[in-house]
């Protein structure tokens, strides 16, 4: 994995853009329109005299979860619906109603900036996402981004004045459920999609990308890149996802990383024939090629400590009475190491060759999504750890790399990012039963809090 070496870049560029001969003058003069007369720098404050309000944010949480509701105790809220607007329009209402402008930029990212007192620093981002999968929970992004509306809604009852502004960003169809290319809105304000190719996307519907946005009024104007619209740095608070923190009895997670994923699709072509007169060592079965193939991925990825899965399997004519002609799977392949995670995917087209020519079919593929692996920020990983020792201890929190994609990998090339964790009962993620306690989700928003004035004062120094 490479250490990007733009992290250095973003970080030395921000101190020279508050010269310590001005920086008292800044503080004295900083205003702010917040509530109350007086105003006190978030230097004045040790950053645990201010609290995160526990109930608060979990009424967030519940209240929110009505606009897309499952009846089951999930939440199926998948990106550009009538539910997405109605939690968008929430998320501008309550951050205004807290001193914060919302910005939407031309792919509907949400960015609600609270002003510092040096406004020529770019804001320090509490990011991550209100969509979610068609049979999601309550959590997966949506802790991220309450999180970050409780962050903003103790600095301003606190009257706190941080020295750069501090956003929640709101990043559009990041699971990638409706509109199949996962972390879409971060991608295009990374530069890793074209703007066009974003808005052409469309869904089973046939709706395009552009559409959707116009449709529920968040074709935004500002433009979506990093260029113009750049962030100091980019802080995710996350529900694990998986069994690491509740196995080792951990309540936070230190993320250092993310490792490298994607999909690529594998098309298996035989012949469809009659299957009562076609012989059985004159057939080409797609099918059976490909339920051949599988079970190889599997061992291969084993074998190379990485993961694979299959989970998109479609046969054609599907139909009894016919040897199936052409089948399509996905196949997700991850690994820490880019590299490996590169093998990973020679492999799996030599093992399908290999069998498709075992089976008289050919095959052809796609790789239709890669995500890098990622290593963060070195002061942002230092930054979470300091605070994850302060709240629970040298014994209570983890560090671990993110074994899923999140917007935090595509703001890591252009900004310092890091992410927290708190522990997923069961591990369980992109379901109904999805749950963290309100104990966790509290400890983790405290700890975006103190991340957040921590690493203030560290780029203001
Ligand atoms: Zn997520």
């Amino acid at each position: 994995m490479s250490s990007h070496p733009m992290f250095k870049t973003c970080v030395a560029h921000l101190r020279p853009a508050v010269p310590s001969r001005g920086r008292a003058q800044v503080w004295r003069q900083a205003t702010f329109h917040g509530r109350g007369a007086r105003y006190q720098s978030a230097r004045q404050f040790a950053s645990h005299s201010v609290k995160v309000n526990g109930q608060r944010l979990w009424d967030s949480i519940h209240h929110t979860a009505q606009w897309g509701d499952s009846q089951d105790g999930g939440v199926k809220r998948l990106t550009l619906t009538d539910e997405d607007q109605k939690v968008r329009s929430w998320f501008t209402e309550t951050l205004t109603a807290v001193g914060c402008k919302v910005k939407v930029d031309q792919v509907g990212n949400m960015f609600a900036v609270r002003p510092g007192a040096n406004m020529a620093l770019p804001p320090i981002a509490m990011g991550s996402h209100l969509d979610t999968q068609p049979a999601g929970g309550k959590f997966d992004g949506i802790l991220g981004v309450l999180g970050g509306v409780e962050v903003i809604r103790v600095l301003h009852e606190n009257n706190v004045v941080t020295q750069a502004p501090i956003a929640v960003v709101n990043w559009t169809n990041e699971e990638g459920a409706r509109f199949n290319s996962g972390m879409l809105g971060s991608s295009v304000w990374g530069g890793m999609i074209d703007l066009d190719e974003a808005y052409s996307i469309q869904d089973v519907e046939g709706t395009t990308f552009r559409a959707a946005l116009e449709r529920i009024g968040y074709l935004g104007s500002e433009g979506a890149s990093h260029k113009n619209n750049p962030l100091a740095a980019h802080f995710e608070l996350h529900i694990e996802q998986g069994p690491v923190l509740e196995d080792t009895n951990k309540t936070l997670g230190v993320v250092n990383g993310v490792q490298a994923m994607g999909w690529t699709y594998v098309t298996v072509h035989g012949h469809s024939q009659h299957c009562g007169t076609t012989p059985m060592d004159r057939r080409n079965d797609a099918l059976l090629a490909a339920t051949k193939m599988i079970p190889q991925i599997n061992v291969m990825a084993r074998e190379t400590e990485g993961m694979s899965t299959v989970g998109v399997f479609n046969s054609e004519p599907s139909s009894p009475g016919t040897v199936p002609g052409k089948v399509r799977f996905s196949v997700d392949l991850e690994h820490l190491d880019n590299d490996a995670r590169d093998l990973m995917v020679k492999r799996t087209k030599e093992i399908c060759a290999e069998v498709a020519e075992q089976e008289g079919c050919q095959v052809t593929f796609e790789d239709t999504w890669v995500s890098r692996g990622v290593r963060f920020n070195p002061l942002c990983v230092e930054t979470v750890t300091e605070v994850a020792e302060e709240l629970v201890g040298k014994d209570g929190f983890v560090t671990l790399p993110a074994g899923a994609g999140h917007d935090s990998v595509n703001t890591s090339h252009h900004c310092p990012t890091s992410m927290i964790f708190v522990p997923s009962k069961g591990g369980i993620s992109h379901h109904p039963s999805e749950w963290s306690t309100q104990e966790h989700c509290t400890l983790g928003v405290e700890a975006l809090l103190r991340t957040v004035l921590k690493f203030d004062k560290k780029i203001s120094r």
